[in-house]
């Protein structure tokens, strides 16, 4: 594979997490990637562990236990983690999306709670957005949180929640007001577990949800039946926020997302040349074929775009420059783009490319999701055209 040209955001400190990062999804976790698919989950175990290497919260500042980074280093982490084919930790989406609601917009009380247990995976986040009957519509949410004293009382079911089976913090997107749409949404988080790690009464996890791809991820049904949760839970303090808080922290979840589908690609490229110039057909290896070599030196030259667009968007993400509209175009672009590619890299593996023993299979299967979450690319041409 052609190197990629240095990104220009990338400092020597960002390089050194990647470096570490690369070595241990590697040697440390890969062998155990099978067993994990198999468990439909991994363990708190490897979360702990995550922590200890300082790969949770890398971007939260010290003195909430974090690395004290920025997002330059929550992307190295995802790109590592997707180079290393593993789409079952849900890491990228516990430091870089529920950590950031608590920094960005909770109280200092809540950050001192709860930051620094989540930077050493002692507590694992989630998002619970989607519900049953409303996806792409949030403001349709009928997830209701009734006040009662000092308490808030959860009811309603949410669906397709990463982390699902693991969380014991759960930011739950809820009506406050089941009057008002968007103005009656308020971010309340659970901590879902007593201290015995028993579900508190009023909550229970449902399914962990089979899918097509990320079988290692915890992808589940939650339901909230009269969970009481202190008021101090609510993000900010005033109800009625949780809309424009999603809409802030948005953004950096779609970014991500393209960083994923980025590190992906690198991975199918580095599969189908490994696998072609290993695979003999007609007396000679398969990346012989002119046919191989143009298909591939084409995904080489998608990728080298695609990863530049990436590190624009990362600069200016750094910098604070990154709307809403141009991070759903670097979502869905990238995101398409990661499924095209990784069929022609699968294309290339022949019938070898639709076994599960190929990286190629699984990463192909993975990829399928990108387009979904965090927003349909749909959505994402929707929320951009609003704005050209
Ligand atoms: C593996 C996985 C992990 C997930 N993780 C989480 C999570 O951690 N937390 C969470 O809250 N959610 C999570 N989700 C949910 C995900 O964000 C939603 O599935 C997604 O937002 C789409 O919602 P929906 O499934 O209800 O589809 P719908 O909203 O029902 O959409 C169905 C189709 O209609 C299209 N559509 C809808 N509205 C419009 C429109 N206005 N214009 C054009 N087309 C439209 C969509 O693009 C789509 O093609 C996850 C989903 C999956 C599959």
């Amino acid at each position: 594979m052609l190197p990629l040209f240095k990104s220009p955001w990338l400092r020597d400190d960002h390089a050194q997490l990647a470096d570490a990062a690369a070595r241990f999804f590697v040697e440390r976790w890969e062998p155990q990637m099978a067993a994990w698919r198999a468990a439909g989950r991994m363990p708190r175990s490897a979360w702990r562990e995550a922590g200890e290497q300082g790969f949770l919260c890398a971007a939260m500042p010290d003195e909430y236990g974090g690395g004290g980074g920025d997002f330059g280093h929550e992307a190295v982490l995802a790109l590592e983690l997707a180079k290393a084919n593993n789409s079952g930790f849900g890491g990228g989406l516990h430091s870089a999306i529920v950590a950031p609601y608590i920094l960005h917009h909770g109280s200092e009380e809540q950050r001192r709670r709860w930051l620094p247990r989540m930077a050493a995976g002692e507590l694992i986040g989630a998002i619970a957005m989607t519900e049953p009957g409303a996806g792409s519509d949030l403001q349709g949410v009928r997830t209701v949180a009734r006040r009662d004293g000092d308490d808030y009382v959860l009811s309603g079911s949410k669906t397709f929640i990463t982390n699902g089976q693991n969380a014991n913090l759960v930011i739950v997107v809820c009506k406050t007001d089941p009057q008002q749409g968007a103005k009656g949404v308020s971010l309340i988080v659970a901590e879902v577990e007593d201290e015995a790690g028993q579900p508190r009464p009023g909550f229970s996890r449902g399914r962990n949800l089979d899918k097509i791809g990320m079988q290692a991820q915890d992808t589940s049904e939650l339901f909230f039946d009269g969970l009481r949760v202190p008021a101090e839970n609510l993000i900010g303090g005033v109800e009625g926020q949780g809309f424009a808080q999603l809409m802030q922290e948005l953004p950096q979840e779609r970014l991500l997302i393209a960083v994923s589908a980025v590190g992906g690609i690198e991975r199918g490229l580095q599969e189908a040349l490994r696998y072609t110039k290993e695979r003999k057909a007609f007396g000679k290896a398969v990346w012989e074929f002119q046919n191989t070599r143009f298909q591939l030196a084409e995904v080489q030259a998608q990728l080298l775009a695609a990863r530049a667009l990436l590190d624009a968007a990362i600069d200016a993400h750094l910098k604070g420059e990154l709307d809403a509209a141009r991070a759903a175009l670097v979502k869905s672009w990238t995101t398409d783009l990661q499924c095209q590619l990784l069929d022609v890299c699968l294309q290339m593996h022949g019938g070898y490319g639709y076994m599960m023993e190929q990286p190629i299979a699984q990463l192909w299967a993975d990829a399928r999701v990108a387009r979904i979450y965090g927003g349909t690319n749909e959505i994402m041409k929707e929320l951009a055209a609003r704005s050209m």
